[in-house]
């Protein structure tokens, strides 16, 4: 892996993260957005993230300062990808935006630039085909926070060049990312392939009025040794975030047990404030 130039397109949530540990690692950033207001916003999203990076990793003033300077911002796309060896893609999970972003970014980019998109739910082979160049495309997935949860889900698309899906998984390396190879798409990645079933069958013995979210954390705990049960990961999530994707479900497939946990979630939790732990309260008190 021979990167050293990376652009990072859109520059919200994630995509202001993944440029500041990129820069914090070493590597020249380029953060693209959709015009000067939009970089503006991300230069301030940056600069909060600098404190994050001395109270969470006792990084010193020099080395934030010095990150910073790493990286430089543009809302003129072909300029901000003139120099890529890889263009990271964060704007908004939208089949559209991404399809019409895809192929913009196909005709102004160097040949040698490889694409990859963090995307949470949609797959790179549906914008395969918009990039022009689908062998040199794939998904790098982060976390949220990525400087404390550093986990990068790398995942090809049947048609990524395997010398590219090793060269991507070097790169998150070189971020200091633990990373993970999917050899296979797959929706949800690793993570969420375990971890959506879990929180939707803890809740479905909650809302059955099998046990209470305690039994059934401290079951999950006990037995196989994890600091964390189902309940109290739903409560760092979010509660409002279980009860949209309960709710979906229900419309989506006219489920009467999704229906009736959605109708719990609000009634009992979202009702009465109680949204987890940014609330100081959801399952649990905080
Ligand atoms: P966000 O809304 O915070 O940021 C999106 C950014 O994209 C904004 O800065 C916006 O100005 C910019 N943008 C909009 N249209 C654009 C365009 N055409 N070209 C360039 N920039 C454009 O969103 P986010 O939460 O950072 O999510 C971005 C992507 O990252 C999504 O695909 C999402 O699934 C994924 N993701 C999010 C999280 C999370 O926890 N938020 C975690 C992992 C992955």
């Amino acid at each position: 892996m021979d990167f050293k130039h990376i652009t990072v397109a859109g520059a919200g949530v994630l995509g202001s993260q993944i440029a500041y540990q990129t820069a914090y690692k070493g590597f020249q950033v380029l953060v693209y957005d959709i015009n000067d207001e939009a970089t503006q916003q991300a230069k301030e999203r940056i600069l909060k993230l600098t404190k994050r990076y001395q109270e969470d990793l006792g990084a010193s003033e020099e080395e934030v300062n010095a990150a910073f300077d790493h990286i430089s911002f543009s809302s003129n796309l072909s300029t901000a990808v003139s120099n890529a060896d890889l263009v990271i893609e964060a704007i908004p999970e939208v089949v559209q935006i991404k399809n019409d972003f895809y192929k913009e970014l196909g005709k102004v980019a160097p040949e040698k630039t490889i694409f990859a998109t963090n995307s949470s739910t949609l797959l790179p082979s549906m914008f395969a085909e918009a990039t022009g160049r689908p062998e040199k495309f794939l998904a790098l997935h982060f976390a949220n926070e990525i400087w404390i949860n550093n986990t990068a889900e790398i995942m090809k698309h049947p048609g990524t060049d395997m010398n590219v899906f090793q060269q991507v998984i070097e790169f998150a390396e070189a971020i200091e990312m633990v990373a993970l190879p999917l050899h296979k798409e797959q929706p949800g990645y690793i993570l969420n392939s375990l971890l959506v079933p879990l929180l939707e069958a803890a809740q479905m013995l909650l809302v059955n009025e099998v046990a209470d979210p305690e039994t059934i954390d401290k079951t999950w705990m006990v037995a196989t040794g994890s600091p964390k049960g189902p309940f109290a990961i739903l409560d760092v999530v979010g509660i409002k975030t279980a009860y949209n994707i309960a709710q979906g479900k229900a419309e989506a497939t006219g489920s009467e047990q999704y229906a009736k946990l959605a109708k719990h979630l609000k009634k009992e939790y979202i009702d009465k404030g109680k949204l987890g732990v940014e609330t100081g309260e959801g399952f649990f008190k905080y």
